[in-house]
C-alpha cells in the first residue's frame, strides 16, 4: 500500500530550504529495528552540495563527484543527499527521529547557502573561507598538535588522535594540551591547516 506523503515545516526563515516530505518508510535491511526513510526538500541542492563536503569533518563525508551525490554518516545515520533535492536516510529510527535529523542537516544547507551568496557579493572563491579539506591527512593534523603523547585525550598517541579528528570520532577539545596557553603556537598551525570553520566543525571551542 502506498504511503501518504507527510509535509513538515522545520525551518520558517530557511534561506534554501524549509520544507521537507517524507515520501516513503521501509524497514531497514541492514540494520534490525530500524527504518529507511526517503525524503524531497523544497529546493534542489545542485548549487550547494559542493559546498556542504567542507562543512563535515572529511571521514564523515563520501562524495561521488560525477553524480554530485553526498552521503554523511552523521549522528550514527547514513545520510544521502541527491542534487535534485532527495534524501534518502538509512539507520533511522522513525519518523520523527529522521526529521530531527534532517533538520539539523537543512541548517548546514541553509547555512553553505549564505556562505555561497556571500561569496559571490564579495567576489571571492570558496578557497577564501574554506580550506581544501579534502587534501589535508593525519600528517597535516599532527604537525600542530603538541606531539607528547600524553594520552590525556584518551588516545595512545598523538598521531592516533589525528585520525580519530579526521574521523570525526575525536573532538579537537579533547586534547586538553591545546587549549593550555603555551600551545597557542600550534592552535595557530591548526587554524591555518583547517580554517577556522572547520576547527570548530571538529570541535575547537576555544574562540
Ligand atoms: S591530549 Fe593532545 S598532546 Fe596528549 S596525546 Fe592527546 S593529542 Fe597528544
Amino acid at each position: 500500500m502506498k504511503m501518504e506523503e507527510l509535509e513538515y515545516t522545520v525551518l520558517d526563515d530557511g534561506s534554501l530550504v524549509k520544507n521537507v516530505i517524507i515520501k516513503n518508510i521501509r524497514p531497514c535491511i541492514a540494520t534490525e529495528g530500524k527504518v529507511r526513510v526517503l525524503m524531497e526538500l523544497d529546493n534542489p541542492l545542485e548549487e550547494v552540495i559542493t559546498s556542504l563536503i567542507s562543512k563535515y569533518p572529511p571521514g564523515k563525508v563520501n562524495y561521488v563527484k560525477k553524480k554530485k551525490i553526498l552521503t554523511l554518516s552523521i549522528y550514527d545515520r547514513l545520510v544521502t543527499l541527491y542534487p535534485s533535492g532527495k534524501v534518502t536516510m538509512n539507520k533511522a529510527i522513525d519518523k520523527e527521529d529522521a526529521v530531527e535529523i534532517i533538520t539539523n542537516v537543512m541548517k548546514t544547507i541553509n547555512q553553505a547557502y549564505d556562505d555561497l551568496e556571500s561569496i559571490q557579493e564579495d567576489n571571492k572563491k570558496i578557497e577564501d573561507i574554506s580550506p581544501d579539506i579534502s587534501v589535508v591527512g593525519p600528517l597535516d593534523i599532527y604537525k600542530c598538535l603538541p606531539q607528547t603523547n600524553c594520552q590525556e585525550c584518551g588516545e595512545k598517541t598523538c598521531m592516533a588522535f589525528s585520525m580519530k579528528i579526521l574521523s570525526g570520532d575525536k573532538f579537537l577539545d579533547d586534547c586538553l594540551q591545546l587549549q593550555e596557553p603555551w600551545h597557542q603556537d600550534q592552535v595557530e598551525c591548526l587554524k591555518k591547516t583547517l580554517g577556522v570553520e572547520m576547527m570548530k566543525i571538529m570541535g575547537w571551542e576555544g574562540y
